[in-house]
């Protein structure tokens, strides 16, 4: 089969579609033939080798994708041949005591598919039949298999960490990522009023055409907490969504209202930052770590997904010769959305 494989880490050019083996699948797991598999930013990191990251070579990036089922376990039940399906990244073990509540994000050997087990660039993929789920009915297949990573993340970070109510103000930034349009999306639909923040004017005015309440041109606006604040009759958001890190957080600490929450799911700037402590306390705010979500937080944001037949953003689609350029046209924060690789068409 055709797939994306990484010999070892590096630039661009590691990326080589080659011939690789096709997947072997257990007695409970399923193959899928991939249609769509959607770009995030973990697969920048896992062809870079992040620090800590040992992966076995060679790998198969990816970590979205819709597509059909072409074989199954004997063991599996929850899906047959010819389903069509998309997946759910997050590999967790079921049997810890995270599993047992059903925290599986919080699992204590959690991993992603594209990580830890070959990933979604490929024409066949091997999955636990567990981390199958039905494509929703409304979505393509392109659409189907660009949102899953990012909205579930969005949905866990909004709903189930900072506990959105309508009628909260969130303030989300570098909006045209992946993890900020699914916020964005999803904390309209809760009934929130939206700020974003972008370099771009370009972004911001799509932004604005997808249902943010107001916009900030960080590069162009002085005091980016300020004009948070001159929003908000001069209180500060409820909730801050964070997937930027060094370079925004000192913003989330002014940004954020007393006794308000700051979100954080990842970081594509720096990891270490200063953390301004007395607006910690004196401010009475929450800070919470999120990673992607748990089945219950996919089932939840499922539901509400088919019932509102929300879409995700795409910005466009490559075929999987083109991976590199498709990459690059994130890596270098070009992108209004989700960027898909059309794996077999
Ligand atoms: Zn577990």
């Amino acid at each position: 089969m055709k797939a994306v494989v990484i010999q070892e880490h590096g630039g661009l050019d590691k990326l080589r579609v080659e011939e690789a083996p096709e997947p072997e699948y257990s007695e409970d797991e399923v193959v899928l033939k991939v249609h769509s598999a959607g770009l995030n930013h973990l697969d920048i990191w896992v062809r870079k080798g992040r620090a800590g990251l040992n992966l076995p070579k060679p790998h198969i990036p990816g970590s979205d994708a819709a597509g059909i089922v072409v074989a199954a376990g004997a063991n599996v039940t929850n899906v047959a041949v010819g389903d069509e399906v998309i997946i759910n990244p997050g590999l967790s073990c079921g049997c810890c005591e995270y599993c047992n509540r059903g925290q599986q994000s919080e699992c204590i050997s959690f991993g992603i598919v594209g990580l830890s087990r070959p990933g979604t660039f490929a024409e066949l993929l091997a999955v636990p039949s567990r981390n199958v789920w039905p494509k929703p009915p409304h979505m393509s297949f392109n659409e189907a298999g660009a949102f899953v990573l990012s909205h579930l993340t969005a949905w866990r970070m909004l709903m189930t960490r900072a506990q959105l109510k309508p009628g909260q103000t969130v303030l989300i930034h570098g909006i045209g990522g992946g993890v900020a349009l699914s916020a964005l999306q999803l904390a309209r639909l809760a009934g929130a009023e939206v700020i974003v923040t972008s370099s771009s004017d370009q972004k911001l005015e799509r932004a604005g055409q997808i249902g943010a309440d107001h916009t900030i041109n960080y590069r162009t606006v002085e005091d980016v907490a300020q004009h948070v604040k001159d929003i908000t009759s001069g209180r500060g958001v409820n909730i801050v969504i964070d997937t930027v890190g060094g370079d925004t957080w000192p913003i989330d600490f002014s940004a954020v209202r007393r006794g308000g929450k700051i979100v954080l799911c990842g970081v594509t700037s720096d990891a270490q930052a200063v953390t301004n402590l007395r607006a910690l306390y004196w401010n009475q705010l929450t800070i919470l770590g999120s990673t992607m979500g748990s089945e219950e937080d996919l089932h939840q944001m499922l539901k509400a997904v088919t019932k509102s037949k929300l879409k995700p953003v795409i910005d466009s689609a490559a075929k999987l010769e083109n991976i590199k350029d498709a990459t690059g046209r994130m890596e270098t924060g070009q992108q209004f959305g989700k960027i898909i690789i059309e794996v077999c068409r």
